[in-house]
């Protein structure tokens, strides 16, 4: 739902106990947040003010001055959006309702720039996202909105137990969406810091939803980056995907879970979901395996991954030979494959982060009945700090291998540098950032 702009990724907040006792930070590689990027804050008793810092980042819109600046000249940078907004249809009444005597929330400003140093595998994830709970309490709303949930299975294709898993993943079946007023945050995020561009369309977009009044405005409040609702629409995929699927004028994706439950199943099919098909399977990588086909860029067919000694885990057939799917081995060689059909890719379109769209698969075969993976992740392995994953890049770098500009992120092209350097000192080439390979790059 939400084209969640990359500095998101970087600061995404996952909130992890239900009852909001805590909320555990993940800083993110390749990995995103929930989208709603719960915001830290939501487990302190109060939230705190803005630090005054200047951002980490060191965007010339992040200094403590420009920020200040910013925030003094923001009614008239408001003020200065209401040509865009009376072209959307925005009344003037409703502008100044809205607008009139808004402050900014300049806490947001820490957030944006916040990169935490420690970060989580994706074992983590998946033990924080997946839990007996989240699973008894998935099978629960299941039942309750049997229903709703039967009709828009067949209006839409999409599978429930997908739409109940995102559902699950991204707030916890709604208790931890986030309290901050959408408009606020996104009027925010419009006129202060570095993603001006981006957020002036969520702010009018926001704008819009008021005006048509499809969610009541204390109930859209949400991340500090404006997600609100228990699936966490940014207000541009609202516009987007939202859909008055219990047709009483409102397309209310907060307290309508027809509406709700809708909404999330266009924005898959929208995505391309495939109907019938799963996300993907659990397969076990045979070690003598050429690694350089994990790549998502390449796909093949399920047949074609057979005859390159790939197997499905726990002595399971695949279903259909002909499907489509890529490769990935997010652990190494130590911890399970998975094999990704086009439906993997439609999840990845509403939470782009291969660990958060990895839980939702496994979460959706858990409340379809399905069981835990058959092979275990390489817990043993030390996780890099920040530090240490910028370092390996600019060993890897120093070394001739192309990682592009080193930000700490273990993306596609850091896992591929890796891979070539491991092939190279007669390691199996699973592109896997251990620290073992951080110590090899250090002693050349
Ligand atoms: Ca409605």
């Amino acid at each position: 739902m939400r084209r969640t702009p990359s500095f998101l990724l970087a600061t995404a907040l996952a909130a992890v106990l239900s009852g909001g006792a805590a909320a555990q930070v993940a800083s993110v590689d390749s990995y995103a947040g929930p989208t709603g990027a719960i915001s830290q804050e939501k487990s302190r008793p109060a939230a705190p003010d803005w630090s005054g810092e200047s951002g980490a980042s060191g965007h010339p819109l992040m200094t403590s001055d420009a920020i200040r600046t910013a925030a003094a000249d923001f009614p008239a940078c408001l003020e200065r959006l209401w040509p865009a907004a009376a072209k959307r249809g925005v009344t003037r009444n409703v502008f100044q309702h809205y607008t009139a005597g808004l402050t900014p929330d300049l806490r947001i400003m820490d957030l944006v720039d916040n990169q935490p140093e420690f970060t989580k595998s994706f074992w983590d994830y998946l033990d924080i996202l997946v839990t007996p709970e989240r699973i008894a309490k998935g099978r629960e709303m299941l039942d309750k909105h049997r229903a709703t949930f039967d009709a828009v299975e067949r209006a839409y294709g999409v599978d429930r137990y997908v739409i109940a898993a995102i559902w699950g993943v991204e707030t916890n079946y709604g208790t931890l969406a986030g309290e901050r007023p959408v408009l606020r945050s996104t009027a925010t995020l419009a006129c202060i810091g570095r993603r001006q561009a981006y957020f002036r369309d969520e702010f009018l977009s926001t704008l819009e939803i008021l005006q048509h009044g499809d969610v009541r405005p204390e109930k859209l409040v949400g991340s500090w980056a404006g997600a609100f609702g228990p699936t966490q629409f940014m207000p541009t995929a609202f516009k987007r995907f939202a859909v008055d699927f219990d047709k009483d004028g409102r397309r209310d994706v907060v307290d309508s879970m027809a509406d709700l439950i809708a909404s999330t199943a266009n924005n898959l099919k929208k995505a391309g979901w495939t109907t019938g098909q799963t996300w993907g399977y659990e397969v076990v990588v045979p070690a003598n395996f050429n690694f350089t086909l994990a790549d998502h860029r390449h796909t093949m067919t399920i047949r074609e991954w057979e005859r390159h000694g790939i197997v499905r885990a726990g002595n399971n057939a695949f279903p259909r030979a002909d499907d489509r799917a890529f490769l990935l081995i997010p652990a190494g060689v130590q911890g399970p494959g998975f094999l990704m059909l086009h439906n993997f890719r439609a999840i990845m379109k509403y939470n782009p982060a291969e660990a958060y769209a990895l839980a939702i698969g496994h979460l959706s075969d858990r409340l379809r009945g399905g069981g835990a993976f058959v092979q275990s992740w390489p817990r043993y392995e030390k996780v890099l700090s920040r530090a240490e994953r910028l370092e390996l890049q600019e060993l890897l770098s120093r070394h001739g291998y192309d990682v592009g500009e080193p930000d700490g992120r273990l993306g596609a092209r850091t896992r591929a540098a890796i891979r070539d350097f491991q092939a190279k000192i007669g390691r199996v080439p699973d592109g896997f950032a251990s620290a073992g390979i951080l110590n090899q790059l250090r002693s050349r």
